[in-house]
């Protein structure tokens, strides 16, 4: 069994239903649940501007997907969400990132975990700090709360 940290964003057409389908999704997959929920927090955009702010959460998740399949898998729900890719940090309806896979630490084309920014986005550092507790260690870089 894995334990995995997910992070969710969106701000295009009703970001809060988007988040919320979204981690019910997440819940149906196969051998999968989500066993913690952040709440929901308001973030401005990163990169372009003009664009609405978004609704982040970051969810705890036990999972038999190994990395890249539940890569692929979370990719498969953001395209259920319509999310289109045109610009890089631009509106979408619906953004699933990898934080944290059990203590791996991976360098892959595809996937890079922790994911790369993890220490430097309030937007998920916040959420992740309210479902784990004072001492939780991200793997590679250490305890959370050194970075809030
Ligand atoms: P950012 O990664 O800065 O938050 P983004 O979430 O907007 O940007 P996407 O367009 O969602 O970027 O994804 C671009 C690519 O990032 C994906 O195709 C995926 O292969 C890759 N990727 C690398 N590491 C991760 C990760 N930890 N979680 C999700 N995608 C990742
Ligand atoms: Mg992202
Ligand atoms: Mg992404």
């Amino acid at each position: 069994m894995n334990t995995v940290f997910i992070a969710l964003g969106s701000n295009l057409n009703n970001p809060i239903y988007h988040l919320e389908k979204g981690i019910r999704d997440i819940n149906h997959l196969s051998k999968t649940r989500v066993i913690k929920r952040s709440s929901l927090y308001k973030s401005k955009p990163i990169g372009p501007q003009n664009q609405p702010n978004y609704i982040n959460a970051v969810i705890k998740v036990i999972t038999h997907f190994e990395p890249i399949s539940l890569l692929d898998v979370l990719q498969d729900i953001e395209n259920k969400h319509h999310r289109k890719r045109i610009k890089r940090w631009g509106p979408r309806t619906l953004d699933l990132d990898i934080l944290i896979f059990n203590d791996l630490v991976i360098n892959h084309e595809r996937l890079v975990i922790p994911h790369p920014e993890i220490i430097n986005r309030e937007f998920v550092l916040v959420p992740l700090r309210e479902i784990t507790n004072h001492e939780f260690i991200i793997p590679k870089y250490g305890k959370l709360i050194q970075y809030i």
